[in-house]
């Protein structure tokens, strides 16, 4: 990762929004643009960028959580849930005991999920900010966020809004873009993601600047252990992270005890 794209101390009033600042509160509504405007082909692009590696990635998390068989009564909290790729494939491992929620800021992206739902029971989807989230303490027994905590504008109270809603026992599941920890690879996938992306948004999507800032804040997230300490921060214990792909991507694990 180029030195120069690590995130440094925010000014007060400011965030950043890829490699740009923007005043802090205007970040979450131009988050808000891209996804409205990327929703109809998120998923389509989605397999295109990644060559189909999320699809892996997302399996691997929910395999990480290995969600109980049979009739036990288990509710996942699923933030950021998009059009429903982790929610579905919960659903489709749980047993007839388990729920969902798909939670997200995006109307429209939730509005792309709604109509690939098929007929799945026990799912339902809930607009409203990570931040701030509409739900009674200690509600779930497990929350995932998949791609979606580098879009929010404050990690830290996202990770206390998780710990809230998990009940005591409860499992906090994170897949997000990470640092790249293998020589060459950083360089062929800084040039590839950095240049061919945002080219391929314009192609298929007719939208290379939402393609920009996707990948644009990949580069502005925590690195592991940097992610991990934030995590501890928020009160969660036993947390790990496993890499995948190299440090393309990272699953973040956590309890709440
Ligand atoms: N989890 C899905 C997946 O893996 O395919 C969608 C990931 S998509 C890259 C990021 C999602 O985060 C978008 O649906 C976006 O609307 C949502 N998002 C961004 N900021 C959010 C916030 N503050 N609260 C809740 N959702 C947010």
């Amino acid at each position: 990762m180029p030195e120069d794209h690590k995130d440094t101390a925010p000014r007060d009033t400011e965030a950043s929004f890829g490699f740009a600042r923007v005043a802090e509160g205007a970040r979450q509504g131009l988050v808000n643009q891209v996804f409205s405007k990327v929703a109809p082909r998120y998923d389509l692009m989605n397999d295109l960028m990644s060559g189909g590696l999320h699809r892996l990635w997302k399996d691997e998390l929910i395999g990480a959580l290995a969600p109980p068989k049979g009739e036990t009564p288990f509710a996942l909290l699923d933030v950021a849930g998009g059009t429903g790729d982790v929610a579905f494939r919960f659903l489709d491992a749980a047993g007839r005991g388990g729920s969902a929620v798909i939670c997200d800021i995006s109307a429209e992206m939730m509005e792309a999920g709604k109509a690939r739902a098929g007929g799945r029971r026990a799912l339902e989807f809930v607009q409203a900010n990570a931040e701030n989230l509409p739900f009674e303490d200690r509600s779930f027994d497990a929350y995932t966020i998949a791609f979606g905590i580098r879009n929010v504008t404050h990690i830290d109270k996202v990770l206390c809004e998780a710990f809230r809603v998990l009940k005591p026992g409860g499992r906090f599941l994170c897949l997000e873009f990470s640092s790249v920890e293998m020589p060459l690879l950083d360089t062929l996938y800084d040039a590839y993601s950095l240049n061919a992306i945002p080219q391929l948004g314009q192609l298929v999507a007719g939208d290379a600047e939402s393609y920009r800032y996707l990948v644009e804040s990949i580069r502005r997230f925590p690195d592991q252990e940097r992610f991990v300490q934030m995590i501890r921060d928020a009160r969660f214990e036993r947390v790990r992270y496993r890499n995948l792909t190299g440090g393309i991507a990272a699953i973040h694990a956590a309890w709440r005890l």
